[in-house]
């Protein structure tokens, strides 16, 4: 990225006003900082920046003799900041809801009917995991899951579909009729919730309510992000495992055939020698000891290959998108519940409900009697009802 947009975006999540000055020798940067800013990264209120053409791609900037890109690191790096994203512009009507979910959506012992479609804005936590599996060999790998905070249910295919738009659109400054917010907040201390609908660039929209009380949210939504990295660690990982379980196989035949080779040539001596009964006492307890060896040897050996999964979020990105909900009827047999299905305005997909067993996302799905969702995989143990549904 160069050093220009580099500023401005920085500067601009940060309350800034940020003007851009073209001129023969370079550009230069009016930037307007809030009071605090103004304190803390000792400047005044009104400061130009001098970037001189052709070492714009350099991150690299002395103004009043220090280096100014040090001294907004606290702004870029700070722990428990992250980004948020917002597209207004981006809608995707679904002009014939039953039509959409009929070829999408199956309930394997039940019905389902369109009740209502509206439009809502949703909020979607986009989180990097880092897996790292540890056994005898190690290996790393990064995930990204999505997951809606309102709803609960999976985007599939979000992460991808957004780095998509977001080449189009040239980093948001492109021709379609998408706008977007910039915002940096601080977990903990501001609720993700409608972040950038309070922010000016929004046009001050309401996010409508948020499935919760605001300061559980993130904590809530993450944890669902992390069973769903749970899940990516399972295929990601699935070569390893087998590979893993081969060489443990491996071994554990090597020592079933060393030992009963050795246990072989004990019992052969102990009945050559069987009128000896110093000798029988022998040959039992030197059976006893390679036997305690070859259990020792096993535990070894399973030891070496045991399998940890590492799962830890590497970085967050809140993102906004105006959604239609499809709110639906799910019956089996006398009873019925309401379900929000959000149709992804980035993936033009309906999202994924996730099963209460194993949380993969599934739109073909089972119900059990209470009407939770279980994929086809764990139907029909429901560990909601405690595994009584039939
Ligand atoms: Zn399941
Ligand atoms: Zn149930």
């Amino acid at each position: 990225m160069e050093i220009r947009s580099f500023l401005t975006g920085l500067l601009t999540r940060h309350d800034c006003l940020v003007e851009a000055t073209e001129a023969a020798d370079g550009t230069s940067l009016r930037v307007l900082f809030p009071p605090e800013l103004q304190e803390s990264l000792q400047v005044g209120e009104l400061e130009v920046f001098e970037l001189p053409r052709g070492e714009g791609r350099t991150l690299s900037l002395v103004h009043n003799g220090r280096d100014f890109i040090e001294a907004l690191a606290p702004l870029a790096l700070a722990s428990g900041l992250y980004s948020a994203l917002s597209f207004p512009g981006l809608t995707f009507p679904v002009a014939d809801p039953e039509g959409f979910l009929a070829s999408r959506l199956t309930v394997q012992n039940g019905i389902w009917r369109l009740r209502e479609v509206r439009s809502e804005n949703c909020g979607y936590l986009v989180v990097n995991f880092c897996l790292t599996a540890t056994a005898d060999t190690r290996s790393e790998r990064l995930a990204t899951v999505a997951v809606n905070a309102r709803t609960g249910t999976i985007p599939l295919g979000l992460a991808a579909a957004l780095s998509d738009l977001w080449e189009r659109e040239n980093g948001g400054r492109g021709p379609a009729a998408v706008s977007k917010a910039f915002s940096i907040r601080k977990e903990g201390k501001t609720p993700p919730i409608g972040t950038i609908a309070h922010s000016r660039e929004a046009g001050g929209k309401q996010a409508q309510d948020a499935g919760g009380d605001d300061e559980t949210v993130l904590p809530r939504v993450l944890a669902a992000a992390r069973r769903q990295a749970a899940l990516a660690a399972g295929e990601v990982f699935r070569e390893f495992r087998t590979n893993l379980n081969r060489r443990l196989a491996r071994d554990l035949t090597r020592l079933q055939g060393y030992y009963r080779t050795l246990a072989g040539e004990i019992e052969k001596r102990r009945r050559r020698k069987g009128h000896d009964p110093e000798e029988q006492e022998r040959a039992l307890s030197r059976l006893e000891a390679t036997k305690a060896d070859y259990l020792k040897k096993i535990r070894d050996a399973r030891d070496k290959y045991a399998l940890e999964i590492l799962i830890e979020p590497v970085n967050a990105l809140w993102v906004e998108l105006p959604v239609t909900i499809l709110e639906i009827a799910l019956q089996r047999r006398k009873e019925t519940r309401l379900f929000a299905l959000p149709v992804n305005p980035l993936t033009r997909r309906p999202e994924s409900p996730v099963c209460v067993r194993c949380q993969a996302p599934v739109l073909n799905f089972h119900l059990c009697d209470a009407l939770h969702i279980l994929c086809p995989a764990c139907f029909p143990h429901c560990p909601v009802c405690n595994g009584k549904s039939p």
